[in-house]
């Protein structure tokens, strides 16, 4: 029994939060869960693959896109262009897939716009100082790339108001039972479960 459609869950938070280190886990534990890989305009960085990290195209090919409604959302950040495939998504969804965005505060606002039920989840550090201390600590930003982020840290926090879950990254172990616990309690809503029940339903 396959219940009829799958979630489309959205999760933004300021870099260095924990959210890769968080959505690698959910992937790996939530066998249903499958993660929207993006398509973007920017180069790869060293050790990103095509198909697995980004889509990575051209201008023509993603104005393409957008000229045939192909994106469900999409935004520009510096010369860079960001977008999420529709069709992929409407296929995953029908065969009952939950489906996980890795998105910033923009793209998230639009995707519930377009789909309002999307669940979107939102990952906040404790304190600036944990979030400075976890940035410097992986140590893939020079200290004035890190200053902007943090600058931009603050910018993206103010959108959490337009979130349905909040989740405070202190403790590793507690921010991932809390992030389970939605993905795991949204699958009983009874807009997902509805084909289910009037299954059992029939048997009687
Ligand atoms: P993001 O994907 O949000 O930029 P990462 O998952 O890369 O963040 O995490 C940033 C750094 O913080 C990594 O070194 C990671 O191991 C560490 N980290 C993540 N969550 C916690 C936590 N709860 N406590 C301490 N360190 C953490
Ligand atoms: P990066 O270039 O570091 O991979 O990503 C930059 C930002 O773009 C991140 O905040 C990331 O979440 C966001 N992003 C990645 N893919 C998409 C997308 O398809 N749509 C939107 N709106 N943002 C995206």
């Amino acid at each position: 029994m396959t219940p009829q459609q799958g979630n489309v869950y959205v999760l933004s938070a300021p870099s260095g939060a924990g959210k890769s280190t968080l959505v690698r886990r959910l992937l790996e534990k939530l066998p249903d869960l499958i993660f929207s890989i993006s398509f973007t305009t920017r180069p790869p960085r060293e050790g990103e693959v095509n198909g697995e990290d980004y889509f990575f195209v051209d201008d023509a090919t993603f104005d393409a896109m957008l000229a045939e409604d192909g994106l469900l959302e999409w935004v520009q950040v510096y010369k860079n262009r960001y977008g999420t495939g529709r069709a992929w998504i409407q296929e995953q969804r029908a065969s009952g897939r939950d489906i996980l965005l890795d998105i910033e505060t923009v793209g998230a606002k639009n995707v519930k716009s377009a789909l309002p039920e999307a669940i979107l989840i939102f990952l906040l550090p404790p304190t600036a100082e944990e979030l400075t201390r976890r940035l410097r600590g992986r140590g893939t930003e020079t200290e004035e790339q890190l200053t902007v982020r943090l600058q931009h840290a603050r910018h993206e926090m103010e959108q959490f108001p337009h979130y349905d879950y909040l989740v405070v990254n202190e403790d590793l172990e507690d921010a991932y039972r809390q992030l389970e616990s939605i993905f795991v309690a949204e699958r009983s809503r009874l807009t997902r479960m509805r084909p289910i029940a009037d299954h059992i339903l029939a048997t009687f």
